[in-house]
């Protein structure tokens, strides 16, 4: 349960006495909610584990407090007979509990047990090759022996191998071609997580708790002879001081780590099974067919999967949780709204894409859906914003998507219009308004929102990621942004942090000298190709992205030159940053175009020229790269304070709003709220929603409902 309000009336009294839960009646007006899917709860852990239970090693256990709900109802209200459980008829032992009101079972809709329940097979692809608690035993020995499992989980499958086996970590890694993007890993329990990483209060009870997400933690200190366990192998998350982990969520997980202490694996990668940027594959006979080059073998059951839904991810940042990826164990809870909207659906953004739906006082997020890059992605769009309307008994009149034209989920939206209006809106306005929204902020309140993130449509026509802008829900000014320089040739430059590197060296007037790290990382031939189109601008499009600096900052201190995903380069460099502490740090110009200087279009422009400078006069110093990183860190928590500053006092709003996925990096994000704190600002940041653009879709249907 969540409290989303609370207030106090007078409620006459209507007699009757007694207590009982009647019969559902489907179709009604009132409006159910369905829950999230929630993790395998002690008592059952107890049970599973208890030879005398009759559910002793059940891999489908749960009670009214735990299980599944999401993944598997396929309408509301919430009835065994409307979940994919209907296929499974409860036997007569199942049926008395679930009747009786003393029983942990009453009315738990996805009750089962070894007789009436859902059945386990291990299979090679080709025929099944063992069943029931044999398959549990056949895959783990298949885990020890360095394979790679296809497992099917609550929200789909799982790829699953021995975390410290090298070998078999290589070998998945290499099939699924997935370059360094690191793996999660599940442990047995928090004492195995604890010789991996570090892992304080509040991280070990939400770990624990009811959601149990992915969770990147920094890992544990390798010293030598630490109670003698082995490390997960280095091709789990290459080069990446945080490792994110989680703890099995299933009894299925449980008794795939082992209940014994026998010496089996005791941590598996634990990585979504598809291709990399495809969604997650749920269905049987496509994990066959799909998933037969990743997988050596199968261990799968018969009850149906009836929506997607990928881990979730999160941090915890000064004691708060900031979420990275919300879906399983979060969605579909709703969002209680600052004011009333009509029935309207956000379809998001193109990247890490999420949708929501609202009507009245709540909005209804949807779980990841994924990259739109993929055309499979796209239809999975589609699907979930079936199920999200049918779970919800929202009909929207109203459409809102991204400003880019180019987008697909703005072309989706614009294709399934039927008649219905589609608005857009613009990228950063969304993400304030996104951090507004669930703080609660009313219809007519204004904030200084700082949006930060690697890409954005601007009203423009540029790229923008580095922006301030003074916003209501209605509408927004922008009131500072960061310096443009030119972006060449997009994703090349996304890929490529030293092709930004060298952007940013020429705009800041610098040579490209070949002793500096990211101008020897670009080759002659493509550095002549690049220079033509900075000075000509061809195939150029300004930018005033604050994601692309870190990259070109993490490129020309050598950290990173060539990434495999987004943000890969930024990453890196906040880990160097982490823990160093700043005597001087760099400082941005600043120049307000409305006295006279003008760059860009309105408002203070940040010029990251000075920064620049500074990054390569201390890199030919030989200062070490983790000052750099950490003084760079620290400039960027300077500008934001400096800009809310100017802004006050230009507007007298004592309100900052810190949104974006550059806010996804925890040294930022606490600098610059400490800073802002201290200079007095009320602060507000992501703590239900993701800073980056999974989060996006709540802003947009705010501000679209908003006028
Ligand atoms: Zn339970
Ligand atoms: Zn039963
Ligand atoms: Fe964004």
């Amino acid at each position: 349960a969540v409290v989303a309000s609370l207030e106090q009336c007078e409620v006459p009294t209507r007699g009757g006495t007694g207590f009982s839960i009647g019969r559902s009646e489907s179709g009604g007006a009132t409006r159910t909610l369905a829950s999230p899917d929630v993790a395998l709860c002690r008592d059952c852990r107890e049970e599973l584990r208890n030879p005398a239970d009759r559910r002793f090693r059940h891999p489908f256990i749960t009670c009214t407090n735990c299980g599944p709900r999401f993944t598997i109802i396929t309408e509301l209200p919430y009835d065994r007979a409307r979940t994919t459980m209907a296929d499974f008829p409860m036997c007569a032992a199942c049926a008395r509990e679930y009747d009786d009101p003393e029983d942990r079972r009453f009315h738990a809709q996805p009750i089962a047990c070894h007789d009436c329940g859902p059945r386990l097979a291990l299979t090679n692809g080709d025929e099944v090759t063992a069943t029931g608690d044999a398959a549990v035993r056949g895959a783990r020995a298949l885990l020890c022996e360095g394979r790679i499992l296809a497992v099917k989980g609550l929200g789909g499958y799982h790829l699953a191998c021995d975390a410290r086996n090298p070998d078999a970590v290589l070998e998945l890694r290499r099939r699924k071609r997935r370059g360094d993007k690191p793996f999660a890993v599940m442990a047995r329990d928090l004492e195995t997580l604890r010789g991996l990483v570090g892992i304080r209060a509040a991280e070990a009870e939400l770990l624990d708790g009811i959601r149990a997400p992915i969770l990147l933690l920094p890992r544990a200190g390798r010293r030598a002879g630490e109670g003698g366990a082995r490390p997960v192998a280095e091709a789990v998350a290459p080069g990446n001081p945080d490792l994110g982990v989680l703890l099995p969520y299933t009894a299925l997980h449980v008794l795939l780590l082992g209940l014994e202490e026998d010496g089996g694996p005791d941590v598996l990668v634990m990585t979504s099974g598809n291709m990399s940027g495809e969604p997650i594959v749920t269905d049987d006979d496509r994990a066959r067919t799909v998933l037969a080059h990743l997988a050596d073998a199968w261990l799968t059951h018969d009850r149906r999967i009836q929506v997607p839904c990928d881990d979730s991810v999160a941090r915890v940042v000064a004691g708060g949780e900031l979420p990275i990826r919300r879906s399983r164990g979060y969605a579909p809870l709703p969002i209680a709204l600052p004011f009333d909207v009509p029935p309207v659906l956000a379809v998001g953004a193109d990247l890490k894409n999420t949708c929501a739906v609202a009507e009245g006082r709540y909005a209804w997020l949807s779980q990841h859906v994924g990259d739109m890059d993929d055309l499979a992605t796209v239809a999975a769009l589609g699907d979930t914003v079936r199920h999200l309307q049918r779970l919800t008994d929202v009909t929207p009149r109203l459409l809102v998507a991204d400003d880019h034209p180019g987008y697909r989920s703005s072309g989706w939206a614009r294709e399934h219009a039927a008649g219905r209006r589609v608005r857009t809106v613009q990228h950063h306005h969304a993400h304030v308004a996104s951090v507004m929204g669930e703080h609660g902020l009313e219809l007519g309140e204004t904030v200084i929102g700082v949006a930060f993130d690697g890409t954005g449509y601007g009203s423009d026509g540029a790229v923008w990621g580095g922006e301030v802008l003074v916003a209501g829900y209605t509408s927004f000014r922008r009131a500072a942004h960061l310096g443009y320089v030119p972006l060449a040739g997009g994703d090349a430059s996304v890929l490529r942090p030293y092709r930004m590197a060298l952007a940013h060296l020429r705009s800041a007037g610098l040579a490209w000298d070949d002793d500096l790290p990211a101008v020897a990382a670009c080759p002659a031939t493509e550095r002549g190709v690049l220079a033509h189109q900075l000075d000509t601008g061809f195939g150029c499009v300004p930018t005033s992205s604050m994601g692309r600096l870190f990259d070109a900052v993490s490129s020309l201190v050598g950290v990173r030159h060539v990434v495999d995903y987004e943000a890969e380069a930024a990453i890196e460099l906040e880990s160097l940053a982490r823990g160093v502490a700043v005597t001087a740090p760099y400082a941005f110009g600043l120049a307000d175009t409305r006295s006279g200087r003008t760059v860009g279009s309105g408002g203070v422009v940040a010029d990251p020229g000075p920064v620049v400078r500074a990054v390569v006069a201390d890199l030919r110093r030989g200062t070490p790269a983790e000052v750099v990183a950490a003084r760079f860190h620290a400039a960027v928590a300077s500008l934001v304070t400096a800009l809310a500053v100017h802004e006050r006092r230009r507007s007298g709003i004592g309100t900052v709003v810190l949104g974006g996925g550059v806010f996804a990096n925890t040294v930022l994000l606490e600098s610059a709220v400490d800073q802002l704190e201290a200079r007095r600002f009320r602060v507000l940041r992501p703590r239900l929603l993701p800073p980056n653009d999974g989060g996006l879709a709540l802003g947009q249907l705010l501000v679209a409902a908003a006028g």
